[in-house]
């Protein structure tokens, strides 16, 4: 798009994955909108720039296939068709397998390159990486922003992806519930020497709990998984003074060496864990998508997939409105975008918060009763049956774009 042209539909600001999404999603139905990022375009485009990877559910692999983005990501994942969950490294397994794929994990660099590539070639969209906003101003009739080097774009609606300190939200004084866990993720990547056979697993010890996730191969003797491993802050210095080989150690005691011998293969990362969710996900001309609105604990794997249902939730209804002669920032549809999503964040958050509390307490009790619990579950075909289309992402109100429906 020619960036002469500075009346949009919507400014969307923050070009993380979910931002880009929600650019690629609204341009794909000829809503026209700016994304503002502040990182350099070639910075996000390095390899080391985000060493993390996520779990897609099938309901969010829908979107990237509407958006034709499948083809570019295409073979770069690798699907889980199972997941054990285990109440430490000997419990008795909890399996959700309903014999279909559950998620696909990505390297999220790779899928940042495939977004980037098709947000700056489409047409409807004008990217400004490496901008800083200096002034903001919404009022009855919109928005208008103005970037560091005097551009002046203007909107009817301002959309938030910008993270977890989010300054759209801050500025829409939209209040916001949240607590930080005593606790920091310790994320890398480990080749083993067994197979993963596609299989998730998430092990909960007292002192937070572990997940490996599937990787694709290097080759067919050396496999790989992607390692998220919740610590208490008051180890983590010394988890990240040990030296790989020591780490790798550390790591198959903890798995009981469930992959067979693990050993980490890419510089470890830490991440501070928190919790919040905000009261109302909209302001005046303003909606919350992504990370800006909701962060959760890791270990489910649903963070960027919330992010995925805001984008399809917001896009349909914004399309709809629009193809009713509604602008955006229309405060009727903020009002339905505001209910549809709110429950689903509510009700995701809690759970993973509850879980996370569960498996932390202490006590030969509290395990005798999360065993009989986990063991309950596991012979009741219903639960667990729901249980999976939750990790599939095809629960709730789905909007379309979730069950592969064009708007
Ligand atoms: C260790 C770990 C593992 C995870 N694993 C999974 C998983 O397996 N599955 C899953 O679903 N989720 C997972 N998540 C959660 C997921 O990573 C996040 O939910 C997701 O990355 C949020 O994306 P976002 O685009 O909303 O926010 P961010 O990635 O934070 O992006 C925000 C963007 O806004 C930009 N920005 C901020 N302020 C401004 C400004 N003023 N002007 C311009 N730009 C601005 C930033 O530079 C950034 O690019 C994990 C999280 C962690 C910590």
């Amino acid at each position: 798009m020619n960036k002469s042209e500075m009346n949009f539909d919507a400014i969307i600001i923050g070009g993380g994955l979910i931002g880009l999404l929600q650019a690629l999603s609204l341009a794909q139905f000829d809503v026209r909108c700016a994304i503002i990022e502040q990182s350099d375009i070639l910075d996000m485009q390095s390899d080391n720039f985000d060493g993390r990877t996520s779990a897609i559910t099938s309901a969010s692999m829908n979107i990237l296939n509407l958006l034709s983005l499948d083809r570019s990501i295409l073979g770069q994942g690798a699907n889980i068709k199972k997941i054990i969950v285990r109440d430490g490294n000997n419990g008795p397994p909890l399996t959700f397998d309903d014999g279909e794929i559950l998620a696909t994990v990505f390297e999220n660099q790779k899928l940042r390159k495939a977004l980037l590539d098709a947000v700056i070639k489409h047409d409807n969209i004008a990217s400004y990486f490496a901008a800083h906003i200096i002034d903001q101003n919404i009022d009855d009739y919109g928005v208008n922003i103005i970037l560091d080097d005097s551009t002046n774009l203007r909107a009817s609606l301002l959309i938030g992806a910008d993270g977890r300190s989010s300054k759209v939200r801050q500025s829409a004084k939209i209040t916001l519930s949240q607590w930080q866990y005593d606790h920091i993720a310790l994320v890398g990547a480990v080749a083993h020497d067994k197979p993963h056979h596609n299989i998730a697993h998430e092990l909960f010890f007292n002192e937070g709990p572990l997940a490996l996730l599937p990787m694709t191969s290097v080759s067919n003797t050396q496999y790989r998984s992607s390692l998220i491993w919740s610590i208490p802050q008051s180890q983590s210095q010394a988890y990240q003074k040990l030296s790989p080989k020591i780490f790798s150690h550390e790591l198959n005691k903890k798995t009981n060496g469930l992959l067979g011998e693990a050993n980490l293969i890419a510089p470890l990362i830490t991440y501070p864990l928190g919790f919040h969710s905000v009261v109302q996900t909209t302001a005046k001309r303003v909606a919350l998508i992504g990370d800006s609105a909701h962060s959760v604990h890791p270990i489910a794997g649903q963070g960027l997939n919330l992010g995925f249902r805001d984008v399809a939730a917001l896009t349909e209804t914004l399309v709809d409105g629009v193809r009713l002669g509604l602008e955006c920032g229309d405060a009727q549809l903020l009002a339905r975008y505001e209910r549809w999503r709110s429950v689903d964040t509510l009700a995701v958050s809690i759970a993973t918060d509850r879980i996370n509390h569960l498996f932390a307490l202490k006590g030969k009790t509290a395990k005798s009763m999360r065993r009989i619990g986990m063991t309950m579950i596991d012979k009741s075909d219903n639960i667990k049956t729901l249980l999976s289309r939750e990790a599939r992402g095809v629960v709730g109100g789905t909007p379309k774009m979730l069950s592969a429906t064009n708007l």
